[in-house]
């Protein structure tokens, strides 16, 4: 295949692509127009949780394409039912709503804390967001987003997102006011570059909520769905929030996402929420393939296991290259470089010959690691080889 260059300028311009059409992927690899073969470590940004075309997915898709495709939302359809009662289950949450993107689960997350306040606290609606942080790309998201710059560009902001900084309780504190309805942050800020907010900081944001009477939202549309090493990030902090939203894994590469909610948070009423494809059955049963994948025996396991061979590989390269270390949690992890060479990294690294790697550099002095969450032993130790390779090319 040629790379086609009108099709190129038929697409709205909206970020620079490297000049190249990927045209089929298989667990952690995928495959370029000219067969050159890529070992992916971003994987659609951490959303194909269980590598390219898992088969499990591809078949429930399949079957559910011959069956049923959209009823549409007025009706009941199972794999919906069947997948709300999985997340249910294995989680702290009652009632969940599907939608299509994590910007509209978060958009639907700040409504219901909006109406939420409206019942409960006297129409108190600000939301208390963080700096750095990234919640999707709606107006309401972009202003809940503590990202630098999103204040401007598409002004004027959605009001009532304070921004305070994460790990520190009492900037959160300082910032509540009687109109304040809820908190809202991502347990590890991934696209700021893999910052986790910590055991501690958590459980001081739900303690402080609770005593003012507000609700704790976690946007786990990254680390959701076993990303950390369980299956929903808030379990690592032994607290209980009241709003989540779920996006990425939760379909591994299907437009799928979820907005969790306990009993007493669930008050929508007839026409407050809805939208034409939200919950149709067949994304939610490739919901259901990739829910029953994730919690077979041994899945997060491994998850722990390779997320610790990852660490380990990425803290030696830094040793020997003098670089500032590692963080992240499970399978979510950023190698810091100590210098501004991330993104002639993920060049050298996506260019290489006969084989490329892929990966993302969110901040130029990091890269970050969103491997599939089944990725295996053998792939992890190939790509820390690669890299190492890449880096003393770069570096040379
Ligand atoms: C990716 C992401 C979003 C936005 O999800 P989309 O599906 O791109 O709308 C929101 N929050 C977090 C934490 C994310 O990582």
């Amino acid at each position: 295949m040629t790379f086609d260059r009108s099709g190129v300028d038929a697409l709205m311009e909206i970020t620079s692509r490297p000049e190249l059409v990927f045209v089929r992927g298989q667990g952690s690899w995928l495959e370029d127009h000219n067969g050159k073969r890529y070992l992916d470590f971003v994987q659609g940004w951490a959303v194909n949780c269980l590598g390219h075309c898992p088969p499990e997915v591809v078949k429930a898709i399949n079957d559910q394409a011959a069956t049923l495709i959209n009823p549409s939302p007025a009706f009941y359809n199972a794999p919906s039912m069947a997948l709300a009662k999985r997340i249910t289950g294995a989680s702290c949450f009652d009632r969940v709503f599907f939608a299509n993107s994590g910007a509209e689960a978060n958009e639907g997350a700040i409504k219901l804390a909006r109406k939420w306040g409206q019942l409960n606290r006297n129409g108190a609606f600000k939301i208390i967001t963080f700096d750095h942080s990234f919640h999707g790309r709606t107006l309401a998201t972009m202003s809940a987003s503590g990202k630098p710059g999103w204040d401007k560009i598409f002004a004027p902001q959605v009001d009532g997102f304070p921004k305070a900084d994460l790990n520190d309780i009492e900037s959160v504190r300082a910032l509540i006011d009687d109109q304040t309805v809820a908190v809202m942050l991502e347990p590890v800020q991934g696209e700021a570059g893999v910052i986790p907010a910590t055991h501690e900081f958590m459980q001081a944001l739900r303690a402080l909520t609770t005593e003012h009477n507000m609700l704790l939202i976690v946007d786990e549309v990254q680390t959701g769905y076993g990303r950390t090493g369980k299956m929903f990030a808030y379990e690592l902090s032994d607290i209980q929030p009241d709003i989540m939203t779920l996006g990425k894994g939760i379909g591994a590469g299907v437009p799928l996402a979820a907005l969790c909610a306990r009993e007493e948070v669930s008050v929508f009423v007839h026409g407050d929420q809805g939208g034409t494809y939200n919950g149709n059955p067949l994304m939610t049963a490739a919901g259901v393939a990739v829910f029953d994948a994730l919690m077979a025996p041994g899945f997060l396991d491994a998850v722990n296991a390779r997320a610790k061979q990852l660490s380990d590989g990425l803290n030696a390269l830094s040793d020997k290259w003098g670089m500032q270390g590692e963080r992240g949690d499970g399978l979510l992890r950023a190698l810091m470089l100590g210098r501004d060479d991330g993104p002639a990294i993920v060049e050298a690294a996506r260019d290489w010959e006969p084989q490329g790697l892929l990966l993302n550099a969110p901040r130029p002095n990091l890269l970050r690691f969103m491997p599939a969450l089944n990725v295996t032993e053998q792939e992890i130790t190939q790509m820390l080889a690669q890299l190492e390779e890449v880096v003393a090319r770069v570096r040379s």
